[in-house]
Parts: C-alpha cells; structure tokens; sequence
C-alpha cells in the first residue's frame, strides 16, 4: 500500500521533497467497512493550499499525514450495505493505493460507469464549480460577453460551453496557440487569446468588442490587470481561483491600485464574489448532476482528460499542473508504478 504524505511545507513552488513515499499494510476491513482500492487520483490547483498553513477555508494537511484528493475506487472487499465488490466509488481517499471507509459521504457510480474518472471533472467537482459559478454569480444574458481563463482546463472549459448554451459570446484565454485552438475548433468558443502573447491585452480588447459582462476569474495575475479596463457597468466576477498566485510567497511589486481597483467597482457598480463550492451551494448539486448530465450524453458539453499512469507520477505531475503543462483535466491512473 503506496501512500504519498506530505514531508515538508513548501516554499513557493512545490518540489521533489514536498511530498514522500511510504510503503504501510495493506488494511482490513472490520464490522461495516469496505476496502477500496484507487484507480484514478484526482490533480486539482486547490492541493497546493493543503499544502500550507496559511489560514485558509480548508484544515491544511498535517505534516506526515496522507495529501489529500478526490479519487475514484473500486470496492475490494465490503461489509457494507449497498456497495458491492467491483463497484466504483467517488471518494476521498487521496494520494494512497488503498482505504478504508463506512461509505459515509461517498458516492457509489456502480459496477460499470461509462467513464469512471470523469466523476472527478466534467461530472463531479471541477463541472459543479463551472455550472454553480456561472449560473449563481455570473448570471450571464444571452448576447452577453464571458471571459474565461485556464480555458482548456476542466472548470474553464466548462465555463465556456455553458455560456455557449446559454446564448452568450465566449472568449477563453489559454496558455499557448494549440489550446486556443482547441477551445475555438472543440469546444466552440468564439475567440480564444493566449495569455503567453506579447500582444495579448491588445487582442483580448479586440476579441471583447463590446467589453466583458461575466468575468470568471480563475487565474488573477496578468489577466486580471487585463480584463479590468475592459468592464461594463453591471458585470459579475465570479472568484473562483487565483491560480497564478498559488505559488507565491509574497505580493507583487507595486504601484499599489488597490483604490483604482475599487474605483473600478465603484463606478462600473461591478459585483465580486468569492465562492468555495461545496460550502456555498453544495443543496444545488442534483440539479447540477441532472443538467450536466445531460449535456456530456448528448455531447453539447465536450470533456478533455489528460491520464497519466503511475501514482509515482503524481508530485511531478502535480506541479506541471500549477505551471499549466496540462492539456485538460488531469487525472493519475494510480497502476502499480
Ligand atoms: P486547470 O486544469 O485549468 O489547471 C490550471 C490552469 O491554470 C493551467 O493549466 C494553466 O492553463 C492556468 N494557469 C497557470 N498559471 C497561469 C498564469 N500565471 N496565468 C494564466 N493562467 C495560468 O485547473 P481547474 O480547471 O481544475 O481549476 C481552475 C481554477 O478553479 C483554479 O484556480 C482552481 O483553484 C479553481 N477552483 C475553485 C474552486 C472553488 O470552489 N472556488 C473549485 C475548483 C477549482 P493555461 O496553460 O491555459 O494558462
């Protein structure tokens, strides 16, 4: 039983010493537990968080413990009530090959899913947080205009299709030509601006002609001092994740704009609103489950995973995430390396 537990705090970017192997028992199973044993680790930006002990929404991971994720398993042994061996199971389990559990909170996908990991994207957390902070925050209009970075990812990705279906101008920003084209050609956004670009302020007014209405804010940084200017009066800022700050360890250099900033939000009367999904509108899930659902089956919303094979993977892979080498959600296939 391999388990990942955090060694060390990170300073900035995470490295090959954050996080240690350790071999353990396999465990058994006592009166009403199930074993599970892990097929897919979910990699997700808001691990990097754990990983400190700056206060937080969130307990941080305890030096030696487990790191946290969503993963998917499948039952090995059960005394459970309603969970078979074989059937797969949304859970919790994190970075380790095997766990224990009651099956408290857990969700039983059954003994054949379609596709198992995606009950860790399109259809589970990452497609909930798209769906609720649109459709809750953003409230976007048809006709109206959304900018959506981290564009090929799985929350943003999502963002941008749904605004699609709901009649709207979708503009996606993305690191590099190949997923912008991808964002245009797959998932049918109607412009797509790299962020990697020298021009890219420029382009990202041109694409946005009649300036930006719902902001989903995903990455801060650079995109953010560019989006701002392009504002309308009324928009929406869903703030859903900053993940260009995640590994910082201080603040950038000044000019301090903080006040033009809230000037801009003052006179655009612009709404900003921080969300963490399942503690703001987790009572919305079904309805998120029975929406999204639908779209994937019938193809209007498109999903791209990015699998990578061996738990041993998932530090190296986790940090390429934070730095965008991701094209798509990505997902460990745990195996035996
Ligand atoms: P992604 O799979 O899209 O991965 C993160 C992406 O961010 C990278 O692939 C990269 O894409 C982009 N990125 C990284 N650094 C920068 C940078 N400096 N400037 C611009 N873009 C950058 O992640 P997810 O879809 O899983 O998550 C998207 C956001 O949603 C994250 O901020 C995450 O923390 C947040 N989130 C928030 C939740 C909540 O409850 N509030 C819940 C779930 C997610 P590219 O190469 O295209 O730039």
């Amino acid at each position: 039983n391999r388990k990942f537990v955090l060694a060390e705090r990170p300073e900035g970017e995470p490295t090959k010493s954050t996080l240690r192997l350790e071999a353990a028992m396999v465990p058994s199973i006592g009166d009403n537990q199930m074993l599970l044993r892990t097929e897919y680790l979910s990699l997700d930006p808001y691990m990097r968080g754990r990983m400190s002990d700056e206060p937080s929404y969130a307990a941080p991971v305890e030096i030696g413990e487990v790191m946290v994720g969503g993963t998917v398993a499948q039952v090995v042994t059960s005394n459970v009530d309603g969970f078979e061996v074989g059937d797969w199971i949304l859970s919790f389990n994190g970075w380790q090959d095997y766990a224990l559990s009651d099956g408290a909170g857990l969700t039983n996908l059954g003994a054949s899913p379609a596709h198992p990991s995606w009950a860790l994207g399109v259809l589970g957390m990452p497609g909930f947080t798209a769906w609720a902070g649109l459709t809750q925050i953003g409230v976007p209009k048809p006709g109206e205009t959304i900018v959506v970075a981290a564009a090929t990812g799985p929350v943003g990705a999502t963002v941008g299709q749904i605004g699609k279906l709901l009649g709207c101008r979708v503009v996606g920003i993305a690191g590099g030509p190949e997923k912008c084209v991808y964002a245009v050609d797959e998932l049918g956004f109607d412009d797509c601006i790299d962020h990697k670009a020298g021009d890219f302020s420029d382009r990202l007014a041109k694409a946005s002609p009649n300036g930006i209405d719902v902001y989903f804010e995903n990455v801060g940084g650079k995109v953010l001092d560019a989006v701002i200017p392009l504002l309308n009066s009324n928009a929406r800022i869903p703030v859903c994740g900053l993940v260009s700050q995640y590994n910082a360890t201080e603040l950038p250099d000044g000019p301090d704009r903080m006040n033009w900033l809230m000037g801009q939000i003052l006179h655009k009367k612009i709404k900003v609103q921080g969300f963490i999904i399942f503690d703001d509108f987790g009572h919305l899930y079904p309805n998120f489950a029975k929406e999204m659902g639908a779209w994937v089956e019938s193809s209007k919303v498109k999903y791209r995973e990015e699998i990578i094979d061996g738990l041993g993977n998932a530090p190296e892979a986790f940090i390429g995430l934070l730095n965008g080498e991701n094209f798509g959600k990505r997902v460990i296939r745990v195996g035996n390396t």
